[in-house]
């Protein structure tokens, strides 16, 4: 494994090991500085969404810094997603609506951010008429080209299980909240034994879990950051993460996650922190 290490998504696509969280990125300076700094330290993969509200300052800082760091569009694998307010009739609108904000003529991946609808109750069947009009919008860009791969976001093994038996184009990828905390066992083997990929979001538990006394100890004992256990945690394991930070020092800490490793005893007792603890929004009442 190295910085350039992928997975290879059931499109045939390959998508880096290691990308770049951008929510809670939004003035432009910000968002410039934080995207320069990534590309330096050998980020490939940028994840944003519509609700984030900087599709637009990210691909404006792509397309001036791409050229600086000699890359090309192809060389990059841009996340975007489509928010709760737009689920159903106005997916494809949306949709397209962030292809023209990132001002990119492609999304690699695009995911439906949330399996409920904003507005409607949790306990609305509604939500679930509207999840599977936006699947049927995206299965529609996809085959155009628009979107190169599909997925979802939020979703428990219930929403998948759904979506699975209903679809035309399998999910590419799940991106869902993991970190030693929340291990999601059975929402991995769901998407292991569907060839969907897993991806990890808020490894860092929005940087509280760096403060863990477990993690601090083993950090100590390899000598490495808790950022960098926590993210090697999970790469180890082959989850794909999306490290957020808008320090330069910190971009770098948390790419530099591929000259050790953690010995099996060590991946367990991380394991065992396991207490089903959230640091994000619960989905599981979204019927
Ligand atoms: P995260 O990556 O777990 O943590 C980010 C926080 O940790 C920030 O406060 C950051 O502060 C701090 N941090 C970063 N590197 C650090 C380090 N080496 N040492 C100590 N602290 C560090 O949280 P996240 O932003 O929630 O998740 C990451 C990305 O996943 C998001 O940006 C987003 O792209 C995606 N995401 C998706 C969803 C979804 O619903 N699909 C939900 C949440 C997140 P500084 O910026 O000051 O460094």
């Amino acid at each position: 494994m190295s910085s350039t290490s992928s997975v290879v998504l059931n499109t045939g696509v390959s998508m880096p090991l290691v990308g770049f969280g951008t929510y809670n990125l939004c003035e432009s300076g910000e968002v410039y500085i934080a995207v320069d700094a990534a590309l330096q330290a050998g980020y490939r993969a940028f994840d944003t969404a519509a609700v984030y509200g900087n599709e637009a300052e990210l691909g404006r800082a792509l397309r001036e810094l791409l050229p600086k760091h000699g890359l090309s569009r192809e060389e990059i694998f841009i996340t975007s997603k489509l928010g709760p307010k737009d689920q159903g009739e106005r997916a494809m609108e949306a949709a397209l609506h962030s292809v023209s904000e990132l001002g990119m003529d492609y999304i690699d991946l695009y995911l439906i951010h949330w399996p409920g609808t904003r507005d409607l109750a949790v306990g609305d069947p509604c939500n679930q008429g509207n999840r599977a009009g936006s699947w049927v919008a995206l299965e529609e860009l996809h085959a155009q080209g628009k979107l190169r791969a599909i997925g979802v976001s939020n979703y428990t093994p219930a929403h998948m299980k759904t979506l699975l038996q209903s679809c035309k184009t399998p999910p590419a990828l799940l991106q869902t909240e993991f970190h030693p905390r929340l291990c999601q066992t059975e929402l991995r083997r769901v998407c292991e034994e569907q060839g969907v990929c897993f991806q990890a979001y808020s490894s860092l538990g929005k940087g509280e879990l760096v403060k863990h006394p477990v993690v601090m100890e083993v950090a100590k004992g390899c000598e490495r950051t808790p950022a960098q256990v926590l993210l090697r945690w999970a790469v180890q394991q082959g989850v794909p993460v999306l490290p957020k930070s808008s320090n330069p020092t910190r971009i770098q800490e948390n790419m530099a996650l591929f000259d050790f490793s953690l010995d099996a005893g060590t991946v367990e007792r991380l394991t065992a922190l396991d207490d089903g603890h959230k640091y994000c929004r619960d989905s599981s009442e979204v019927v």
